[in-house]
């Protein structure tokens, strides 16, 4: 089976030592990205840690596509114990870093321990090196890059930063890389806050050598390029009006389901903003969306579809200049824009105040600052809104993504038992019932299907290749490249989710957390029935005997 090639950095910022380790074996069971850094996690994290101490362990990590001149793989993995959902959780971002990060020659970066100074570390495929940037605390993600750039010559692209969001540990802070693109659910940026990492960059020329099958590399790359498809013009925004009308877009915090300004935030209003064509490394479908306001003086990049909703209708926002502002915003400070917005979205339904954007910019600020109430905000929904008086829309503590599971139950199921709490990337049984593929309509029967999204998406996460990826590379041309039965592939898949399971289980997280803050039809018999068919006990807990033989932690 292919994967990716490369030792294991691990750099000990606490004194500042570094050591690499051969994990030729596990990669070739975990492929690489999601799945290696989540058995490395599962086995050295101690199951006790806490998620802002110094012995939770933050991992980077490629896959063996991003070798590769394909499109589609323009991708990135982190891993750690989140502080937003208290679990182990991975996250993915876009953008140019790939290909820097391959040329150190590592494939996995594992960053331990915490640093009295606030550190950049530079990674090359010369070695590791610290420098301390305490001229550097508080600064937003541009500023940092601005000084990377002319103290080392180092860009973007080069970068994974932090902005106050992460210094200040808010628990849905994240890591940005080529200033716009997010390491964005589950607050990563505070774990690397809380070690004092402010920025790591990646150069180097030192690949391992891979064997890709060159045909589909071609395949892939020429349909990227050639197809008219929506998302080209206006990214995951595309759907928007078509979301909107299947009742799958919450508004004013979840009251409702759909928004009477939802053209005036949706795709074309995002188009009109555009004003240029961007993509990831390598990726020729180029999907992303730097847009610009001249009124304002305003240039971002985004926001995507997540963003206009959280941004837009869950905080009854009208205008896409003001969900524009709202992104940028939270990229500078380094923020994920679902949970921020939800929790603006939530404050402004405690105080009866939707719709009014200067509010919102000023609560996102005070957020990554955490000043006045954005101290509080910043903890996160699940964690504030018994005291603001508000419905807890979160699973496992993780604000939800927009498509509704009141609307699209699948969904729903998903949200309820994913590891990594209410999110839209962790399966997109969305998708199959947004297209008719699936009836909407209720939960009975749809585990076996989650199961095999749960599994599949774990290898995309792992391999990596990105979710719009879907229509593009088909079963077939992804067991020529990996050189496996799709079945074995979802078998590792599957592997990563037992893990991930496994490593929560032990921090006393079983079928409790899986849970909804509605009502879905058949939903108790649908979660029993996806623990029968993963081999789970009732209690949605995973017996040892699943883990045997690829976890190895004893602690
Ligand atoms: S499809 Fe879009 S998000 Fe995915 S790698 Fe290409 S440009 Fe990036």
């Amino acid at each position: 089976m292919l994967h990716a090639k490369g030792s294991l950095l691990t750099i000990d910022v606490s004194d500042r030592s570094t050591s690499t380790t051969d994990i030729g074996d596990a990669l070739s069971q975990f492929i690489g990205g999601r799945g290696i850094a989540t058995k490395l996690a599962h086995d050295r994290i101690p199951f006790n840690a806490d998620p802002l101490g110094p012995k939770n362990r933050a991992y980077i990590s490629a896959g063996p596509l991003q070798q590769s001149q394909m499109s589609f793989t323009g991708r990135m993995n982190m891993t750690g114990l989140s502080p937003l959902t208290n679990g182990l959780l991975s996250t993915n971002a876009g953008g140019y870093l790939s290909r820097n990060f391959v040329g150190t020659g590592y494939s996995v970066v594992e960053i331990i321990g915490a640093s009295d100074e606030l550190v950049a570390i530079h990674i090359s495929d010369e070695g590791v090196e610290f420098e301390e940037v305490p001229d550097l605390a508080q600064a937003t993600v541009p500023e940092v890059t601005d000084a990377m750039n002319e103290r080392h010559e180092l860009e973007s692209e080069n970068l994974v930063t932090i902005g106050p969001a992460g210094e200040n540990l808010v628990r849905f802070a994240c890591p940005i890389t080529y200033d716009s693109r997010a390491f964005g659910r589950g607050g990563l940026g505070a774990v690397l806050g809380s070690k004092n990492v402010k920025t790591i960059s990646f150069n180097g020329d030192s690949e391992p050598p891979l064997g890709i099958d060159e045909d589909i590399q071609s395949e892939l790359h020429r349909e990227a390029a050639t197809t008219d498809d929506m998302m080209k013009r206006q990214g995951t925004t595309a759907g928007t009006e078509f979301i909107n009308d299947t009742f799958s877009l919450p508004t004013r915090y979840f009251s409702e389901q759909s928004f009477e300004h939802v053209e005036d935030i949706g795709g074309n209003a995002v188009e009109e903003k555009k004003y240029k064509k961007e993509a990831c490394s390598v990726c020729a479908f180029a999907c992303k969306l730097p847009t610009k306001d001249e009124d304002r003086d305003l240039t971002t990049e985004g926001p995507e579809f997540e963003t206009v909703f959280s941004f837009g209708s869950n905080c009854g926002i009208g205008d896409v200049v003001d969900v524009m502002q709202s992104n940028e915003l939270c990229d500078h400070y380094g923020m994920d824009t679902i949970s921020c917005g939800n929790s603006v979205a939530a404050y402004l339904e405690a105080h009866d105040d939707f719709g009014n954007a200067e509010r919102v910019h000023e609560l996102v600020e005070n957020i990554a600052y955490r000043r006045d109430e954005g101290d509080l905000l910043a903890e996160g929904v699940n964690r504030f809104h018994d005291e603001l008086e508000v419905d807890n829309f979160t699973v496992k503590g993780m604000e939800f993504a927009a498509h509704d599971g009141r609307a699209i139950h699948g969904q729903g199921l998903s949200y309820a038992v994913a590891n990594r709490g209410a999110d839209h990337m962790y399966s997109t049984m969305l998708g199959l019932e947004y297209n008719g593929e699936i009836n909407p309509e209720g939960t009975a029967g749809k585990a076996e299907t989650l199961i095999e999204q749960e599994n599949h998406h774990a290898i995309r996460d792992s391999g990596i290749f990105c979710a719009f990826s879907g229509d593009y590379f088909t079963e077939k041309q992804k067991e020529t490249i990996f050189e496996a039965d799709y079945d074995e592939l979802l078998t590792v898949g599957s592997r990563v989710i037992e893990l991930e399971r496994h490593f929560n289980n032990q921090r006393g997280m079983d079928a409790e957390e899986d849970r909804l803050p509605y009502d879905l039809p058949d939903l108790q018999e649908s979660i029993q029935e996806y623990y029968e068919l993963r081999g789970w006990n009732d209690d949605g807990t995973v017996p040892e005997s699943n883990v045997d033989g690829f976890a190895t932690a004893d602690d």
